[in-house]
């Protein structure tokens, strides 16, 4: 079942083919300070709904990845991203990263929260 996600002013509005089974809590530099939890999905299954224009990117490092967030309120809102699941980016299997934590009518304590190690992985 779809589910909907928001920032906390409603500029971005998004919508995700189904509810996470677990979410990624990262501690890569940027995630611990961002302090996003990450449910993956492909392009297919993700649905932005209010415009694109009203959507601010952050990029650092190699700059492969689009962090976006809204400028209004703050809230870190999705990842565009390749697959990195072989330790190498993976252009052909884009995903995005919606931040768990945004998705309304859905209990984040019901789900286990996997750690990835990005501190030492990059
Ligand atoms: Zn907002």
């Amino acid at each position: 079942m779809a589910i909907k996600g928001s920032c906390h002013c409603k500029a971005t509005e998004f919508e995700v083919s189904e509810a996470p089974e677990n979410v990624t809590r990262c501690t890569c530099s940027f995630c611990s300070k961002r302090g996003s939890l990450w449910a993956y999905y492909t392009p297919s299954q993700f649905t932005l709904v209010t415009p694109q224009s009203d959507v601010s990117t952050y990029r650092w490092g190699s700059k492969t990845i689009k962090h976006h967030f809204c400028a209004v309120c703050g809230c870190g809102t999705f990842t565009e991203t390749p697959d990195w699941s072989t330790g190498k980016p993976d252009f052909d299997n884009p995903k995005i990263s919606v931040n768990a934590r945004l998705l309304d009518d859905f209990d984040l304590d019901k789900v286990e929260v996997v750690v990835i190690d990005g501190k030492n992985l990059w």
